[in-house]
Parts: C-alpha cells; sequence; structure tokens
C-alpha cells in the first residue's frame, strides 16, 4: 500500500469515517523519499527501538520497521488506530499505543518495550517523529529531560524552529531550547522539506533535526537544577545584561560576585546570555553556585 498517495490516505481515512485534525497538526507525507531518508538517517544500529511520536497513516512507521528491529508508535488520534491497524498489518515488529506523549511514563514504557525490559539496557532506543508543530518544544523538553538515555532524537519541525535548535551562540535565533540541547548532545540539520511535501498543505516548509545525545554529559556541574536556573533566567530576560538577569533570578547573589565570576572567565561583565555557549554557562554556574548555596544556608 503506498502510504504517501493522496487518494490511499483519503480511501483509508474515509473508511475510518475520519477527517484531518488540525487541532493534533496532522499533515501527512505525500512525498515518499522523505519518510524513506528519515528513517535511513536517525539511527545507526538496526537492533534499535524507536519510539515513533505521532504515526498518521503509518507512512515513517512502515519504514521505520523495514530498517529496525522494533518501532513503538504513539497517537494520540483515536480515529487513526483501527487505520494503523489495517496500514501497518504486515509488520509484526510495530507496536501502536493510543495515548497522548506527553502523558505517557517514557521510562515504563520503553522498559516495557525494549527487549531486556529495561529501557537503556542493551537495547539502543531513538526517537524519531514528524512531529505536531503545536506541540514541538514541549515535547522535546520531555524527551530530554524524561531520563531514558535515547541513543538519538530525530525530528521533523518548522524550518524557523530547526534554526532556532542549531543556532549558535550570539545568532538571533539561539535559545533557551538550543542551550538546553547542546548540554544533553549535538545537534545538526539533515535536510530541508518544502510545504508541497505534506497533505493538507501546511503554511510553512519544515526541516529535519537530529540530536546525537551524549552518553555521558561533557560538564561536570556542582548543581543541575541550578545550573538550569541560571541558564533560563539568562533567556528569560534575554534584553538585560546577564549580571542583572542572574540577579532578578537569584536576588541573594551579589551583583558583584556575578560581574567578578564574568571577568574571571575572560567575559565582559555587561555580556548578555545569548553570547554564552553551553559549556560557558556550565563554568559560570560552578562558580556562582558554592556563593548561592553560601548565601541560602541557615
Ligand atoms: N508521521 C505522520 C507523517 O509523517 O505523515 C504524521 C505526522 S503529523 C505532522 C503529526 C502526528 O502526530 C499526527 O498523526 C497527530 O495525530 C499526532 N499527534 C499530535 N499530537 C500528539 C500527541 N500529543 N501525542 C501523540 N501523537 C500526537
Amino acid at each position: 500500500m503506498n502510504l504517501c498517495n493522496p487518494a490511499v490516505i483519503r480511501e483509508v481515512m474515509a473508511r475510518a469515517g475520519i477527517r484531518f485534525r488540525h487541532e493534533y497538526g496532522q499533515n501527512f507525507l505525500i512525498d515518499p523519499t522523505v519518510p524513506q531518508r528519515i528513517a535511513e538517517m536517525c539511527a545507526d544500529d538496526p537492533e534499535s527501538l524507536i519510539l515513533e511520536i505521532g504515526p498518521g497513516v503509518g507512512s515513517l512507521t512502515a519504514e521505520l520497521a523495514q530498517r529496525y528491529r522494533k518501532v513503538a508508535a504513539v497517537e494520540i488520534d483515536r480515529g487513526l488506530i483501527p487505520v494503523l491497524a489495517e496500514t501497518l498489518a504486515e509488520y509484526d515488529n510495530v507496536t501502536v499505543t493510543n495515548s497522548d506523549i506527553m502523558n505517557v511514563d517514557l521510562p515504563s514504557f520503553l522498559a516495557e518495550q525494549s527487549r531486556e525490559g529495561e529501557a537503556g539496557g542493551d537495547t539502543k532506543v531513538s526517537v524519531c517523529a514528524n512531529l505536531p508543530y503545536y506541540i514541538t518544544t514541549p515535547i522535546l523538553m520531555r524527551l530530554l529531560e524524561c531520563g531514558v538515555p535515547f541513543s538519538t532524537i530525530t525530528v521533523m519541525v518548522q524550518k524557523e524552529v530547526a534554526a532556532r535548535l542549531t543556532a549558535k551562540p550570539g545568532k538571533s535565533d539561539y535559545g533557551a531550547i538550543t542551550a538546553v540541547i547542546g548540554y544533553y548532545g549535538t545537534v545538526r540539520k539533515l535536510f530541508d522539506i518544502p510545504r508541497s511535501a505534506f497533505l493538507p498543505a501546511p503554511k510553512v516548509d519544515s526541516a529535519v533535526i537530529r540530536i546525537d545525545l551524549y552518553e555521558k554529559p561533557p560538564f561536570q556541574l556542582c548543581d543541575v537544577p541550578f545550573f538550569f536556573g541560571i541558564l533560563h533566567g539568562a533567556f528569560e530576560m534575554r534584553r538585560k545584561t546577564l549580571t542583572n538577569a542572574i540577579s532578578a533570578k537569584y536576588p541573594s547573589l551579589p551583583k558583584q560576585e556575578i560581574a567578578k565570576a564574568l571577568t574571571a572567565m575572560n567575559l565582559d561583565e555587561n555580556i548578555r546570555g545569548e553570547r554564552l555557549s553551553v559549556a560557558e554557562f556550565a563554568t559560570l554556574s560552578n562558580c556562582l553556585y558554592p556563593i548561592w548555596h553560601g548565601t541560602n544556608e541557615t
């Protein structure tokens, strides 16, 4: 069954009595080369377990099932479940779960799905998804912060979001999410996709990005929550200097100590947070944590 053929998509949906649901970001791929390329590039080990978010009618799912040991797909739209049972009937290495990915307990879900009964055991786990635009950043944050040691996360996102996720420090696209991803791994753009590759065609173009997660974080942190507090504080108040932004977030930290730490790192004390790399945020938070911790000791 050619799942990228618009007539086939309309036919299987009509048989199930469903329509495209805009509120779920349903734009299905109709260029068959795109799911093939994504599936080829999303993971390195054919023995991987692939978590797919939002299989739609199953065009990407089928390509993944042909290349990897197992695919665990999570789809929010209950109406698509019978469609997927039909379109993926020939694959015995695919499971489809009807759920909102934001409500799935990923460590235990993936433990159940993996061969060893333990996510992150010997099974490499990767994520591959054509993400719904309305919820891209929350899904990415959830994947990064859920504690599952994913090998790679490959997602199709709006082209502008791809630019943000891959931006370098000092560029206008560089934001909190860029720096957070930089803590967990390295990110690169794989390729662009025009809006004409989807049914219905969205108003924006897309791009596929791949994040390769570090096995061990390359930054030694005194305190992980404090590091993320500094990082989010810097971007919540982008227009302020970093010293003022950190001081607003952590009022008990003396401004002169923040300025001193920046100077010790050979950075201008009036610098803005958007110019710092993840490594520099790590060094800064390690300098400031003992001082902040001291001010909060009773
Ligand atoms: N993978 C298909 C493709 O590439 O043609 C469909 C991609 S479509 C852009 C996004 C898919 O994600 C839809 O099937 C939609 O129903 C599903 N979806 C949206 N929000 C979701 C959520 N919170 N959890 C799981 N699936 C979701």
